[in-house]
């Protein structure tokens, strides 16, 4: 599985790093989730108890790590950071689990690739903070139960659907991250000029926003892009939109923001398939992805903006997918 948004190297992590809101206050859109962490925070702190377990889902790049981080930030505790495939024997998680500190907020990343078996203890260790280790096998295994200090989970997953139910339930709040509007992620966009130390006009930062697929990591990526165009062939750290555009169509970032990836679907969906039903799996296999890189970063930003739906037996493009692809409808497929 593979976010194409996902910065690869060192530098562009440090960079994505050092670009994170380190508080509620200063992070840009999600106005509900926003509100609804800011309570369960307040609450916990005027009871002097570590908060409740959260589960954040939504595409990537959308703030899920950020919000882990400003919860440990806000309840001025220490972060644990681990991701569901990493934890792949109940062992893994034992050690992790037994090594946290009083009130230490744990951030398990993809949170539903975690193994089946650890999944079973987090359910004991999320409810009563304890956990059974199993010694010695067969016959004369025993289980030694084990007490933890109390911790806050922070389970990141794309979307909730693929959590068992059980694990599901155990948290005390479950925050849907929604794509962003324009308007939220040229503020976005604003503040990470000023840390990177290029300024860029109104205009050129509503351009940037709106090839953004509804996303602040991609809105920060493109940011980076554009700076480096700006550095390179225009006037150093003042980007203009004419840098903006020459940048962005060096990136394949189209018109509206789709990428190489969403294009393929696309036209494999309305040329190959004649606009579907067609099965997720047909569908990762003629663009040669995986179905759940299909499913959880290219599908979701396509239904919001209307380009596809999902139905029972199957993918569908709609009217504006067959514009966009310059495509006309066939009727019979449509109605
Ligand atoms: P996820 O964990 O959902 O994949 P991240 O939390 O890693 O996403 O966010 C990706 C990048 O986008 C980070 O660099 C972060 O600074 C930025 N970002 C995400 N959400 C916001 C926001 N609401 N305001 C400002 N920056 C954000």
């Amino acid at each position: 599985f593979r976010d194409p948004a996902e910065p690869v190297d060192e530098t562009e992590l440090a960079i994505e790093g050092a670009l994170r809101p380190a508080s509620l206050a200063e992070f840009v859109g999600q106005q509900k989730v926003r509100g609804q962490l800011q309570l369960l925070l307040d609450a916990a702190r005027l009871q002097q108890r570590p908060a409740d377990h959260i589960l954040l889902s939504g595409p990537p790049g959308l703030g899920k790590t950020t919000l882990a981080m400003i919860v440990a930030h806000e309840s001025g505790r220490p972060l644990r950071l681990s991701s569901g495939p990493a934890i792949q024997h109940a062992g893994d998680l034992a050690a992790l689990l037994s090594s946290l500190t009083p009130g230490e907020v744990l951030f398990i990343d993809e949170i539903h690739r975690m193994a089946r078996s650890a999944e079973e203890m987090l359910y004991l260790a999320m409810e009563d903070f304890r956990i059974d280790i199993m010694v010695g096998k067969g016959a004369g295994a025993t289980s030694i139960p084990l007490d933890l200090a109390p911790f806050t989970l922070v389970g990141a997953t794309t979307r909730s659907g693929l959590l068992p139910n059980p694990l599901r339930d155990r948290f005390g709040f479950t925050g849907h991250l929604e794509f962003y509007e324009p308007h939220e992620l040229e503020r976005v966009i604003e503040r990470s000029a000023v840390m990177l130390g290029v300024t860029v006009p109104a205009t050129a930062r509503e351009e940037i926003a709106r090839r953004s697929r509804g996303t602040p990591r991609i809105a920060n990526r493109l940011l980076r892009r554009v700076r480096d165009y700006a550095i390179v062939h225009g006037a150093g750290s003042a980007a203009t939109t004419d840098d903006v555009h020459a940048a962005l169509d060096l990136y394949d970032v189209d018109s509206i923001g789709l990428d190489r990836l969403d294009r393929a679907v696309l036209e494999a969906l309305v040329k190959r398939f004649r606009g579907g039903p067609v099965g997720l799996s047909t569908l990762a296999v003629a663009v040669g992805e995986e179905p759940e890189t299909i499913e959880s970063v290219v599908e979701p930003y396509l239904v919001r903006i209307g380009f596809m739906g999902r139905t029972p037996r199957g993918r569908i493009a709609t009217p504006p997918a067959y514009a966009h692809v310059g495509v006309q409808p066939v009727d019979s497929v449509l109605g």
